[in-house]
């Protein structure tokens, strides 16, 4: 079976694992903040607090940015439940939004509609789906006049980017047009410390909450403390967590992150062959990718007609085709809480009963994509819709 996705692991990395296992460091030795600083150097941005998981990340954010009991937060319905369910640990409330039917990212239509209608909107979490950045100039532009926080979850777009208005490059992860964005380093994703994930902000006083927040609130930096304490002396200032990342961990980030801009290219090269066999077909619709915008390319989802058929009959052929996702607002719990209903948010749940990921990932090779591509066309015609 070639699953929809896996993670790539040279000789290199496992050595580096080795070399940081057989250092005096397990847990929050020195690779923490070497993998932190570059993996902020090779997004572009000034600070980065490396996690124990994306969701982990998406939740200190969340909490750094204030967001507390009763807040109302703008999250898509397409995506991971783990951006919603990040302002359900901070008591706030997600108040989720339809989609782009081209893009797959949030409708800025609808956002625009729902700042006007709710006056009271404390943060936005947009979802760069698949990889493709969300138009953030539009998006930061709204946010903006109305003091609204702007938190990316870029969990599928490391080493993507985009261009503004004026020409200009903006990598995801840079934070040029947010207050932080939020990685995961799941096997799945494009780099892996086995379980992980980051927080990326160009804001010194949230950089110093977000490492507080990881380590149980506490404070222990002497410089950060009264004069004349203890050296044992610590304080907790605030409720924090354990979401630390351990050394080796972050050592393999670090490895992992060499190979970042290679695997990026053989993502978007692969999509490309997807494309231009799918391109024209009336039968298929795939993402758009508008000008400008440059998708890292971690999901190649479709959308076609008789999907639960199409789903089956690809598996039976040893393609480990995937859905993703099934949107927040049709989950059982966001259903019992809060009474969303399918019709609420329509575009979104008619991509869902499409939508088809296909295997994307650095070592598939010409061959695979090209026996995927032909399941694909030959499914269809079995299905009778191709
Ligand atoms: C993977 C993912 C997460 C969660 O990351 P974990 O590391 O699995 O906790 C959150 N949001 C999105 C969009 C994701 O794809």
């Amino acid at each position: 079976m070639i699953p929809y996705s896996r993670q790539t692991l040279s000789e290199t990395d496992v050595h580096v694992v080795m070399d940081a296992l057989h250092s005096d460091w397990i847990t929050q030795g020195p690779w923490v903040e070497r993998f932190e600083q570059k993996l902020a150097e090779v997004c572009g941005a000034r600070f980065a607090v490396a996690v124990s998981s994306g969701t982990a990340a998406l939740h200190l954010a969340c909490l750094a940015a204030g967001i507390g009991e009763g807040d109302t937060v703008v999250v898509p319905t397409l995506t991971f439940v783990a951006s919603a369910n990040c302002v359900l640990y901070c008591g706030g409330r997600p108040a989720l939004l339809d989609i782009s039917p081209d893009t797959l990212n949030l409708d800025v239509g609808a956002l625009q509609a729902l700042f006007r209608k709710d006056k009271g909107l404390k943060a936005v979490i947009p979802v760069h789906f698949g990889g493709l950045p969300c138009q953030m100039q539009s998006i930061v532009h709204l946010a903006r006049e109305r003091g609204v926080v702007v938190i990316e979850d870029a969990c599928h777009a490391l080493g993507a980017r985009w261009n503004d208005d004026s020409g200009v490059w903006h990598r995801v992860g840079s934070c040029s047009h947010s207050d932080m964005a939020c990685f995961s380093f799941h096997p799945v994703k494009h780099i892996t410390t086995g379980e992980g994930g980051a927080v990326l902000t160009n804001h010194e006083h949230l950089y110093c909450k977000l490492k507080t927040l990881r380590s149980h609130g506490i404070v222990k930096d002497p410089r950060e403390l009264k004069a004349g304490s203890g050296h044992w002396y610590y304080e907790m200032r605030m409720l924090g967590f354990n979401y630390r990342i351990t050394d080796f961990q972050c050592a393999l980030g670090f490895s992992q992150l060499n190979h970042l801009s290679e695997w990026v290219a053989r993502r978007r090269l692969i999509a490309a062959q997807y494309r231009s066999a799918f391109g024209d077909a009336p039968w298929i619709r795939c993402q758009r990718e508008p000008d400008g915008f440059e998708s890292s390319y971690h999901l190649m989802v479709i959308q076609v007609e008789k999907r639960d058929a199409f789903y089956k009959r690809l598996r039976e052929k040893g393609f480990g085709v995937q859905v993703h996702y099934i949107p927040v607002h049709l989950q059982p719990y966001y259903q019992q809480q809060f009474g969303w209903r399918a019709d609420d948010l329509p575009r979104a749940t008619a991509y869902y009963q499409k939508a088809i990921s296909l295997p994307l990932f650095p070592t598939l090779t010409d061959e695979e994509v090209g026996s995927v591509i032909a399941a694909v066309k030959q499914t269809a015609q079995e299905l009778g819709v191709g």
